[in-house]
Parts: C-alpha cells; sequence; structure tokens
C-alpha cells in the first residue's frame, strides 16, 4: 500500500499521488486534467472501473472540509488493486468480490479535489495564494484561514451551483454568504458542470464534512425521486453508520441553494446525495487523525447505486 493514512496532505501530496496512481495502475485507472483554479491549481479527474454505469464523486468542495481528498484516494488505490486481484488488501473477502464484480459493470469517476486553492488556504493560509490581488482581497474578508470554506476568489463553491433555489443573499440573514455574481460564475463549478454533462452517470455522491450525517431530500424534486433518493441513503446508513438528515433541516428559510446536489439534481435528474464525514463537535483545522476513521466509514459507499 502506497497512499498512507493520518499523515498531512497537501495539494502537491495529491498531485503526485495521481501521478503515482497513473503510473501503478496505467491500464485500470484513467487521470485527466479537467480544469484550473484562479490561483492555477490543477483539478484532477481519475476513472476507475471497466462498465459504462457512471457513478461521479467529489470531494474538497469546501476548502476546510480537508479530511475527503486522501481517503477519496485511498479509495481509488483499494479499488485498483481489487480489480488486478491483489492480495494484500484489507477488506472482507465478499466485499472484495463485490466490488470487482460492480467495477466490471460500473465506472467510478472522483474528483477528490474540486477546491485546491480553499483546501491550501485552510492547511497553510493566505500566503499560498500566489497572485497577489486575490491573495489580498481574501485577507480583506477577515475570515481565518483555518476556517476558510470558499474558492480562492471568495466565493462558496456549494452556493454557487445553478438550481431553483440560488440565491446571491441569504433572504433573513445579514451574514455573508458568498454565493457568486450569478449561478455557476466559478471556474470549479464550471470545470464540474461541464463533467456532470459529458459523463452519463447513474448517480452523484459528494462528501463533505462534519456530522457523519447523510442528506438526501432535495426540495425541488418530485416525491418519486426522493423516496429512491432515502433508498440510497439508509444503505449508506447502513454501511457508514451515519443518520439520515431531516428534510426540513436540509432547507432552512435562512439558507440559500446552489449546491451541487442541487444543480445535479435538477439538470442530471438521477440521484445525488450529500455524505458529511467527521463528528459534528470537530473543530477546524480538521484533525489528521480523522483519516482513517472516516476511510472505513465510507470505502464502500460509491457501491449504492
Ligand atoms: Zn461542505
Amino acid at each position: 500500500m502506497r497512499i498512507t493514512l493520518n499523515r498531512n496532505y497537501y495539494y502537491d501530496n495529491f498531485i503526485e499521488d495521481c501521478i503515482y496512481l497513473r503510473d501503478q495502475y496505467s491500464d485500470i485507472l484513467e487521470i485527466e486534467e479537467i480544469g484550473k483554479s484562479y490561483d492555477n491549481r490543477n483539478i484532477m479527474l481519475l476513472k476507475v472501473g471497466k462498465g459504462s454505469n457512471n457513478v461521479i464523486c467529489t470531494g474538497g468542495v469546501h476548502g476546510r472540509e480537508t479530511i475527503n481528498t486522501i481517503v477519496m484516494m485511498k479509495m481509488l488505490e483499494t479499488y485498483c488493486k481489487i480489480l488486478i486481484n491483489q492480495n494484500n488488501i484489507d477488506i472482507h473477502g465478499l466485499w472484495k468480490k463485490k466490488i470487482s464484480d460492480y467495477l466490471e459493470n460500473y465506472s467510478l469517476y472522483f474528483i477528490p479535489l474540486l477546491n485546491p486553492d480553499g483546501y491550501m488556504i485552510s492547511l497553510k493560509g493566505f500566503d499560498e495564494i500566489q497572485n497577489k490581488e486575490l491573495r489580498d482581497y481574501d485577507k480583506s474578508l477577515n475570515i481565518p484561514s483555518s476556517q476558510w470554506k470558499y474558492n480562492g476568489r471568495g466565493i462558496d463553491l456549494n452556493r454557487n451551483f445553478p438550481s431553483v433555489t440560488w440565491r446571491s443573499k441569504s433572504p433573513v440573514r445579514e451574514s455573508n454568504i458568498y454565493s457568486g455574481e450569478f449561478p455557476g460564475s466559478e471556474l470549479e463549478t464550471k470545470v464540474l458542470i461541464e463533467i456532470f454533462n459529458r459523463v452519463k452517470s447513474i448517480g452523484y455522491i459528494d462528501y463533505h464534512s462534519r456530522g457523519k450525517v447523510i442528506y438526501y431530500y432535495r426540495h425541488a424534486m418530485s416525491n418519486e425521486y426522493n423516496s429512491r433518493q432515502k433508498e440510497i441513503a439508509l444503505n449508506i446508513s447502513k454501511l457508514t453508520g451515519y443518520y439520515l438528515g431531516n428534510p426540513d433541516d436540509e432547507f432552512e428559510p435562512d439558507q440559500v441553494g446552489g449546491n451541487t446536489v442541487h444543480y445535479y439534481s435538477e439538470y442530471i435528474e438521477k440521484p445525488a446525495i450529500t455524505v458529511e464525514t467527521v463528528n459534528e463537535n470537530a473543530s477546524f483545522p480538521l484533525s489528521i487523525k480523522y483519516q482513517q476513521e472516516t476511510y472505513s466509514e465510507i470505502e464502500k459507499t460509491p457501491f449504492v447505486f
């Protein structure tokens, strides 16, 4: 096993591991640079599997949620090892068979780090931003770097996706929610929308942190759509031990929409689930000790569709 958990994991480590996986598993893993962030970091797509039933999974949409990126890389490595039938994998035999069969008919498209600028700000501070104009603007917002959710331009990507509930501002709260000038304004948002539209997929999971909770209810969608969502969410709950989010909590009046899963459900019209890893009371910056625990909780979750 080359990708080890419970360590500091920066953007450069992520790129190194992308190259490592590509070199090690070139027969079964495809890798593509699908875009750049505002501060010129690469957004990477990694694909594993042989089938045409495609599932898309993303992580690192919010900068400070720094656990899921390395966990997703480790998941990919495990799936590659299963596919080429390596024996040194710590996973139950039944699941090994299940994942191996699944990957004959399905393909997983992973984008483990959609927001590399925000990720590096939250891990190392604003000086990570090379572009002086961006750096000065980000600093001027007076948000501690360890709490940083936004992209390099100070926009919350998970409020920037086109959807019926997108708002530029919260209707009842005078707080700073940075949704962007218009839905889909940000580079990173456009990159993911392009993938949603290019890859004909059957389902989508967006990994966030915190709460150990699964959000599935989509207010803009039909009862039929939401009952399928609940079925999938219950399966994820069985695998992870995470609880199901209450539909009413999912969209309170003081919130604005524009989440990745709103876009996917409304435009692609297939199941779209948000999985929140890590205890609700964990503080930012998130300790690297959550990596191993999170890995064992979510490693089987892409196989629920
Ligand atoms: Zn988040």
